[in-house]
């Protein structure tokens, strides 16, 4: 169990809170807002209204502590920056920040934080990517080129054997087959898919691209 602060609790920082919280983690919210604090104050482990460019505030709330500070303030650039700064001034290593323009973005990586997020950017291009790869129900990137990416069998494949299709994208490698709730890491090169089969595979975008041809 860790502790994270989240600073800035609009409906960005409000999931990001209650979903560390779920994983069991610690987690101090803040906002300058009594009404986002108080929707949120029964579901995180302390919640607090404050204005977090305040550098005194973020000092009594021992903040430095914190394994990791989720700065959720887009609007007020002024006020993302101003307090990215105290963090980094208390000696916190891990900031996330959001950004909402290039400006922004700009300036938080002058401050050298850890991550950057713009979050409905990074929305729209998941969203992108599964209405042009309809078969891939998750995905996630592993490295800047490299994905782990949850694919369901539709009534296409139905009745194709399992080699025959990896055969498109030899690089691939399959890391599960599950059908219901049976999940197999071996798989049976001579298994035949079924409409509703969900394979969990591996690999580059490159041959990625070339097995999800087969899939439309
Ligand atoms: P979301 O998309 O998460 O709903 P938003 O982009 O609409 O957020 P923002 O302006 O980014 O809204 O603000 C997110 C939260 O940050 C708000 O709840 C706001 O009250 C809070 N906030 C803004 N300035 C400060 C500050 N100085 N100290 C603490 N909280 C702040």
């Amino acid at each position: 169990m860790a502790q994270f602060a989240v600073i800035g609790l609009g409906s960005f920082g409000a999931t990001i809170a209650t979903e560390l919280v779920g994983l069991n983690h610690d987690v101090i919210g803040i906002d300058i807002n009594k009404k986002f604090v108080e929707n949120i104050a029964e579901q995180i482990t302390h919640a607090v209204i404050a204005d977090a460019t305040d550098d005194h505030v973020l000092n009594e709330l021992n903040i430095q502590n914190c394994e990791a500070v989720v700065v959720a303030i887009g609007e007020d650039i002024e006020a993302s920056i101003l307090c990215v700064l105290h963090l980094k001034n208390m000696g916190v290593e891990k900031i996330w920040a959001k950004a909402k323009s290039k400006a922004h973005h700009m300036i938080l990586t002058h401050l050298g934080i850890s991550k950057i997020i713009h979050p409905e950017e990074d929305m729209g291009v998941r969203i992108a990517q599964s209405l042009s790869y309809p078969m891939v129900s998750r995905y996630m990137v592993l490295e800047d080129n490299h994905f782990l990416v949850k694919v369901e069998i539709k009534e296409k494949l139905h009745g194709e054997r399992f080699n025959h299709l990896m055969n498109h994208a030899p690089e691939i490698k399959t890391l599960l087959h599950k059908r219901g709730k049976e999940i197999l890491y071996s798989i049976d090169p001579n298994l035949i898919l079924q409409m509703g089969d969900v394979l969990v595979v591996e690999g580059e975008l490159e041959p990625l691209r070339k097995l999800s041809a087969r899939f439309k």
